[in-house]
């Protein structure tokens, strides 16, 4: 089921979210919110997004990256299922996006991120799993672990004068690197 985007200024996106009980992942209610995740990730056009979005206060979010070409970077990552993730550092070297929200609608921001991280999560059939990413997948994979955490990206740009409306950031700064 499709359902309305939580926005900006909706203070359930300011908490951090409640983890998931192992027992209620093959719940009936969980199976449904994985599958209301996923409408609505592609319903909005979304690369990814994360339950707190959709009013569930909970530790899950999807991305789906389907063949994905940014700054040459060939990226693919079938729909996948993070359950109480948990992010590591392995480099601290950061890149900058420009990065957007379907909380956020109609603004760009560019953010500097860690490109290059393991994230630990248990997946929809409740099995530990364990994923590196570097470059635009780290970046993708931050900004909806964000989200789990009381964080929106526009509180992560260092710089406010790279915020633009899209229509402006398409005019003006448009480049390869933008995040949904
Ligand atoms: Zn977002």
């Amino acid at each position: 089921m499709i359902r309305p985007i939580c926005r900006m200024g909706n203070p359930i996106l300011r908490r951090t979210a409640s983890d998931v009980k192992m027992g209620d992942i093959k719940s009936e209610g969980f199976t449904q919110l994985l599958l209301d995740l996923r409408d609505s990730m592609k319903h909005y056009g979304g690369i990814g997004i994360a339950a707190p979005q959709i009013g569930e206060s909970l530790q899950v979010c999807v991305i789906e990256l389907e063949k994905f070409n940014r700054y040459g970077e060939e990226i693919h990552l079938p729909f996948t299922v993070f359950i109480n993730p948990v992010v590591r550092v392995l480099a601290p070297d950061e890149t900058g996006y420009w990065e957007g929200c379907l909380s956020v609608p109609g603004l760009r921001g560019f953010v500097e991120r860690p490109q290059h991280i393991m994230v630990s999560y248990v997946n929809e059939l409740g099995e530990a799993q364990e994923l590196e990413a570097k470059g635009f997948l780290a970046t993708v994979i931050q900004h909806e672990l964000d989200h789990l955490f009381g964080k929106l990206y526009i509180d992560r740009v260092k710089d406010p004068t790279l915020i633009a409306y899209q229509e402006e950031f398409d005019e003006f700064i448009k480049s390869p690197a933008s995040v949904e």
